[in-house]
């Protein structure tokens, strides 16, 4: 049963993410590490004093939902804002049902899904949300931008910049994320293992070196490869969540002396969520990225296909 201002939902679609896998193996950095984060479902129970949702209602609730009103917020920083970690639905998304805190309702972080929408796309919101938001920060475009990491969000970038105008190059080190990402077709695929990824942003360049790099990857090396493909004056974005104690042998005066920036993004708030559900109606290539669907009771199976970079985005079904 909800509590007073609470919600309970039937999950019907929880996207597998990479952040999912890394809590497992204790590796994540960012929060608490509780599973499943990227799920849409239908409202089963509403708790006393809740008028603007109903039973019956398809949602996508966000699991971490800012204050909105303190200084960091205020300052456009809300995803940092102490709330916005604290908050989460519970016990996580790859449930049957799952408890929508009053919280995440009354701050706004609930959306109603369209009925054109399934519920599979609406398990695809906070992942293109994060990546919007990202984009939006620090992409311009037209740009030359190199992509580390063609994992689900990797792809779900390229997708992004490629609305964009933006000539978008993808690095990975594993062969059937490589292949994956090649079929898709959304831009150039360099395997980081083997080709020298600066030299040929540079070829791709009149040898100036990317505009942008966004590390959708934890991986060290992949922060170096992208350090080492932007051009002066260009701009290094951190996605992946690096692990603990990943310190990087890398010359600051490099840094300075080009120019560099290093930014970071780490998840999405309310108008990002409102603004990825938008995209992926509109856009069917995201769709085209969920390879594989289990549901809860082949958990296992999920995860060493997510892990083993077989699948591309991995969906959880009831
Ligand atoms: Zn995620
Ligand atoms: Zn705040």
């Amino acid at each position: 049963m909800p509590g007073p201002g609470e919600l309970v939902v039937r999950m019907e679609a929880c996207g597998l993410c990479g952040t999912d896998l890394e809590k497992m193996r204790g590796e994540y950095t960012a929060s608490m590490p509780l599973l499943g984060h990227e799920a849409a479902g239908v409202v089963s129970a509403v708790g006393e004093g809740v008028s603007d949702f109903k039973e019956g209602d398809r949602v996508f609730p966000h699991h971490h939902v800012p204050c909105y009103g303190c200084y960091i917020c205020k300052s456009g920083d809300d995803t940092m804002c102490d709330m916005y970690r604290k908050s989460n639905i519970h016990p996580g998304g790859f449930s049957e049902l799952f408890r929508v805190p009053k919280w995440n309702r009354a701050k706004g972080g609930v959306l109603l899904l369209p009925d054109a929408l399934t519920f599979e796309q609406g398990a695809l919101i906070e992942p293109v949300a994060c990546c919007l938001r990202a984009i939006n920060r620090h992409a311009r475009n037209g740009e030359t931008v190199l992509v580390a990491g063609a994992g689900p969000v990797g792809l779900m970038h390229a997708i992004l910049l490629g609305a964009m105008q933006s000539k978008v190059v993808i690095s990975d080190i594993s062969a059937p994320r490589l292949e994956f990402a090649e079929k898709m077709g959304l831009g150039q695929v360099l395997d980081a293992s083997k080709d020298d990824v600066p030299a040929r942003l540079r070829a791709e360049t009149q040898g100036r070196g990317a505009d942008l790099a966004i590390v959708a990857s934890g991986s060290k090396e992949a922060i170096m490869q992208a350090l080492g493909s932007v051009r002066r004056g260009g701009r290094v974005c951190l996605f992946g969540v690096p692990s603990r104690g990943s310190v990087l042998g890398y010359d600051i005066s490099e840094l300075y002396n080009a120019g560099k920036q290093m930014v970071t993004s780490y998840g999405a708030d309310d108008a990002d969520t409102k603004a990825a559900l938008r995209v992926i109606a509109s856009n069917r290539e995201f769709e085209r990225l969920v390879t594989h669907r289990f549901p809860l009771a082949r958990f296992d199976e999920a995860v060493e296909a997510a892990a083993g970079g077989r699948a591309a985005k991995v969906v959880i079904t009831p």
